[in-house]
């Protein structure tokens, strides 16, 4: 049901970065308070009993619900940003995209040892991105608690190169 909602709501925009890609834009979401409510009411629903120390977000559309999640959680909301945009000192982490490669970034002192956190981004596409930010939270000692994301791109198969983190991996569309 909400998954159907969310489905009529997003908007596919052709072309979009890239001519022949069909970019999946979830920001009519936000243009809807009670839908964006339950969106978030639904995933604190299914977390709020795993033991989660924190959420971890992926910029910048991970922050958008990442953030929500984890006020309704009452726990800590940590940013993983493109290389370059934090402050602080950094941990950093290069990966490889179709054509070069991408780096993004965590405060070297966001993450507390042994922490379960959980990996937030609106969209699951290959993983890189997503495996990029394990690899941020395993650098601080902490644990890979499970990956959420709003949408997930079933034919990428991304999530079956997440699952060596965690088997925690969780769509609210596919
Ligand atoms: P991946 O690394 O899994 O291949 O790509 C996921 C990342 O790219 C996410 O950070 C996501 O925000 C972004 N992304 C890729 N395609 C789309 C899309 O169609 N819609 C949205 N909203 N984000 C996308």
């Amino acid at each position: 049901m909400l998954a159907e909602t969310i489905k009529q709501v997003i908007r596919d925009v052709p072309d979009f970065p890239k001519p022949g890609i069909i970019f999946k834009d979830i920001t009519p979401i936000l243009l809807d308070a009670e839908l964006t409510r339950k969106i978030v009411n639904d995933m604190a629903e299914n977390y709020k009993d795993k033991c989660i120390d924190a959420i971890v977000g992926i910029e910048s559309r991970g922050f958008w619900f990442g953030i929500m999640l984890a006020n309704k959680l009452d726990i800590p909301f940590i940013p993983i940003r493109k290389k370059g945009k934090l402050p602080y000192k950094t941990m950093s982490y290069k990966y490889d995209l179709e054509y070069g490669t991408a780096e993004v970034e965590i405060h070297e002192d966001a993450l507390q040892d042994n922490w379960n956190v959980l990996i937030h981004d609106d969209l699951l596409a290959t993983g890189g991105t997503a495996i990029a930010a394990a690899e941020l939270i395993k650098m601080q000692n902490a644990n890979v608690a499970g990956f959420s994301f709003v949408v997930e791109l079933d034919f990428l198969e991304g999530s079956k190169s997440l699952s060596k983190y965690s088997e925690n991996i969780s769509s609210l569309v596919h």
